[in-house]
Parts: C-alpha cells; sequence; structure tokens
C-alpha cells in the first residue's frame, strides 16, 4: 500500500509500506479517505525537531474501519469514523478524567502513518468516533470538517477548554495558523464576545473575521502588549489561547492576561524558560497540552459539524492527493496553505 514517509528535512515522499494487520484485539484496520498536513509536521519538516528516517507521516484523518480485534466491539467494519491522533482507552484515570491526549494506556508511537492508504489504530473501541452514514451523504465541504476533528479543531478547542473561556469573555488568540484559527471557532463556540486574533496575514486574517475574530492585532511582541493592553483599557484579556509554542508567543500571552486568568497553550512548547514567579503574583494560570479529541469531539464537535454551526474544514486552503504529498509539506511551509488537504481516495 502507498504512505507517506519522512526521508530527510524539507523531502517526504510516498513509499511501498507494509499492508497494518490486527496486531492486538483492541486494534482496528482504517480504510483513510481522507488526510492532512499539520502545523505540528512543520516542525520536523524544517529539520527544528527530530524525527526518525524512514518514518510514516501523517496523524489525522477519516477513513472507513476495514477490521477489527476481538475486543473492539463498539466500532464495526464498514464504519465511517473520524480518526483522532489521540488513542484514548477510555477507562485510565486520564480518560475518565476527559484527558483522553494523556491516555495511561497509549502504545508509544501509535499516532503516525495516517498519511497512507490504510492504518493499524490502537485502542479504536473508545478511542475512534463514528460518523453518522457514509462518506457519499456529506458534501465535500463537511467531509473537510469532519476531518479537522481528528486533531485540529479539537486542539483549538482545548485551548480554550484550558484557558476556561467563558460566556462574555474577551479572549485573544495567540496563532493564525490552523490550530488559532480553530481557537476562534472555539472561543465564539464557548461565547466569548470579543475574541482578538493575532496575525499578520490577510488571508489568515479574513478567516479569522468569518470565524467570529471581533479585532485583528497583527503586532508582535512588545507592540502587540500595548496593542491589546490600549484595547482592553489596561486591564488585559480574561483568556488567552497560545497556539504557537515559541518562547516570545508563551511570553507575550503571559503580559497580556488579566489577574486571575487561565493562558490556555496548545502550541508544542518549543522554549524552555518560563519564569513562574510572575503567575504567582498575578494569580494567573499557566496549562495545557495534546487535546482531548475523543472526549470533545463526542461531548461537542461532532454535533456542532453536523449541524453546521461550525465550518472548521474552511482551514483546508489547497488540496493534493497522495502522490503528491512533498507538495503538500511544502504548500505549508511557504505559507501558500494555511492547511493542505490529502484525498487519499474518493470513497
Ligand atoms: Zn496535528
Ligand atoms: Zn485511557
Amino acid at each position: 500500500m502507498k504512505a507517506g514517509m519522512f526521508v530527510k528535512p524539507g523531502r517526504v515522499v510516498v513509499t511501498d509500506a507494509p499492508m497494518p494487520v490486527i496486531e492486538k484485539p483492541s486494534d482496528a484496520v482504517i480504510r483513510i479517505l481522507r488526510a492532512c498536513v499539520c502545523g505540528s509536521d512543520l516542525w520536523w519538516y524544517r529539520g527544528i525537531s527530530k524525527r526518525e528516517q524512514g518514518s510514516l507521516t501523517g496523524h489525522e484523518a477519516i477513513g472507513i474501519v476495514e477490521e477489527v480485534g476481538d475486543e473492539v466491539t463498539h466500532i464495526r467494519p464498514g464504519d465511517f469514523v473520524i480518526v483522532p491522533f489521540t488513542h484514548g482507552c477510555g477507562k485510565c484515570a486520564a480518560c475518565r478524567a476527559g484527558f483522553d491526549g494523556n491516555c495511561m494506556n497509549q502504545e508509544p508511537g501509535g499516532n503516525a502513518g495516517y498519511q497512507g492508504e490504510y492504518l493499524r489504530f490502537t485502542n479504536a473501541d473508545w478511542a475512534l468516533i463514528r460518523i453518522p452514514g457514509k462518506p457519499g451523504d456529506y458534501s465535500d465541504d463537511t467531509l473537510n470538517s469532519l476531518l479537522a476533528l481528528s486533531d485540529v479543531m479539537a486542539t483549538g478547542y482545548h485551548a480554550v477548554a484550558s484557558a476556561e473561556v467563558k460566556e462574555g469573555d474577551t479572549a485573544v488568540v495567540m496563532g493564525d495558523g490552523a490550530v488559532g484559527l480553530c481557537g476562534v471557532i472555539a472561543a465564539k463556540l464557548r461565547g466569548a464576545e470579543r475574541i482578538i486574533a493575532m496575525s499578520r496575514h490577510a488571508d489568515r486574517q479574513r478567516l479569522a473575521r468569518q470565524f467570529g475574530a471581533t479585532d485583528i492585532v497583527p503586532e508582535r511582541g512588545a507592540d502587540a502588549v500595548k496593542h491589546v493592553m490600549d484595547m482592553t483599557d489596561g486591564d488585559g484579556a480574561d483568556s488567552v489561547l497560545e497556539c504557537v509554542g515559541t518562547q516570545e508567543s508563551t511570553a507575550t500571552a503571559l503580559q497580556i492576561v488579566r489577574p486571575g486568568a487561565v493562558v490556555g497553550r496548545v502550541g508544542v512548547p518549543h522554549g524552555k524558560e518560563i519564569d513562574t514567579t510572575k503567575l504567582f503574583w498575578n494569580n494567573n494560570g499557566l496549562r495545557g497540552g495534546a487535546a482531548s479529541v475523543t472526549t470533545y469531539d463526542k461531548n461537542i464537535l461532532l454535533k456542532a459539524v453536523l449541524d453546521g454551526r461550525i465550518k472548521p474544514g474552511r482551514v483546508f486552503t489547497k488540496r493534493f492527493d497522495l502522490d503528491h504529498i512533498q507538495q503538500a509539506y511544502e504548500a505549508m511551509d511557504q505559507r501558500e496553505a494555511i492547511k493542505s488537504l490529502i484525498i487519499v481516495s474518493e470513497a
């Protein structure tokens, strides 16, 4: 079968990989329909973080269940499913508390290989999210929104959940990548009244406004802090979504949050120094991590997509087939695409 494979920074190819099989009774094998490239993939694509040569790529998809192991009873062959990057068992302390992104029964290395024709998926019984009906029942746009529920939209939602965004809040969203834009959607879904998107790219500013941003702040660093403080009469924001992960972005987030508020972070951290003393003196919280994809999809997001309340699939601004996977990565690396869609199979 065909699958995307990492060769070296800047190079991803389609390789002929062995067909995945059920290895454990809790596994499923999925036939992938649509996959995509993640902003977090750019860290290794650009050589900033390490990735094993020859490893299969991708961790976001939708597809059809091909086969299940003996312990999988809630999901059946033929089911149309969201294939999250997380593999919650639904039973451990983390899953039960709503943190399935931190499932204590996850197999290491399980979230790779989604950019391929078939995938072995672990902890399938609880982690997979069944979509009603079949792919042909949905428009192209809705299929893309369902795909966004495998990571990016759930991650945006995790930012607002972590930041404890409430009805009437002034929320600031740091980062105008696909996750930040989904953070805007999520902030609106939670009832934030004012949503300030930090963005300096015209195409992303437009989409942020479509998703519910009320204000745009294009500056960074000290200028951004001043702009946000001016806009909030010196109060700072009721909640801040940090969707970048750099040290500068985290530092800015901590300067624009009002006393007592929480910074929700979902950008994979790439700077290690945070002065936690300031958190104390302002009673601020800083929390976040991997999204609880299955929990949010089952509780809120799948219904919101099916009801047409949210349209996160709009973050896919370029599409490719699996054979053009290199171009899909290049388009995101060069910022020509907000997020690259990969059509693996039409049905
Ligand atoms: Zn991702
Ligand atoms: Zn678990």
